[in-house]
């Protein structure tokens, strides 16, 4: 069975970005299970992986916007540290989720100062360009309840 909308695959991959550096890899937690065409994974592997069968390698070298999109330098901004008022020891790398006018985003803390502190509402991987090394496992039929989810369900997928 090829990969294709709506058929659920299961992929080994390892992530690196352009200087090599490892990102993340399913070694260790076994393959990821993804609905094809669900959004489960970005634009770009989706692209790379349309066609594809179990035992399949793929290489794919993926462009900040088919994957997590450019960096927005006016995403950073200091605000002052009392708007943080409930939270007790504040942390360089510690996220939060703010209420904008398009709605949540979440927040990565970048830098403290003794009254503000720097939060970037960039994606940690915005502006990264993603390398991804995979080999398909398995290709399936989703069931309906995973279809009706838009994710997949067990091994590798959600588990509830
Ligand atoms: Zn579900």
């Amino acid at each position: 069975m090829k990969i294709a909308e709506n058929k659920v695959a299961l992929i080994d991959y390892t992530l690196t970005d352009n200087e090599g550096e490892m990102i993340d890899s399913s070694e260790g937690a076994g393959p990821l299970a993804y609905l094809h065409g669900a959004g489960n994974i970005v634009e770009g592997l989706e692209e790379a992986l349309i066609g594809k069968e179990a035992g399949d390698k793929v290489k794919a070298s993926i462009e900040p916007e088919k994957a997590y999109g450019e960096r927005h330098e006016d995403m950073k901004q200091d605000v002052p540290k009392e708007l943080f008022g409930g939270v007790e020891n504040i942390e360089v790398g510690m996220q939060f989720q703010s209420e904008t006018d398009e709605g949540p985003v979440l927040v990565t803390v970048m830098a403290i100062s003794e009254e503000m502190v720097t939060v970037d509402g960039n994606h940690p991987l915005a502006g990264v360009h993603l390398n991804f090394d995979v080999t398909v496992r398995e290709v399936r039929e989703p069931t309906e309840e995973e279809l009706e989810h838009g994710h997949v369900h067990g091994e590798g997928g959600h588990q509830h």
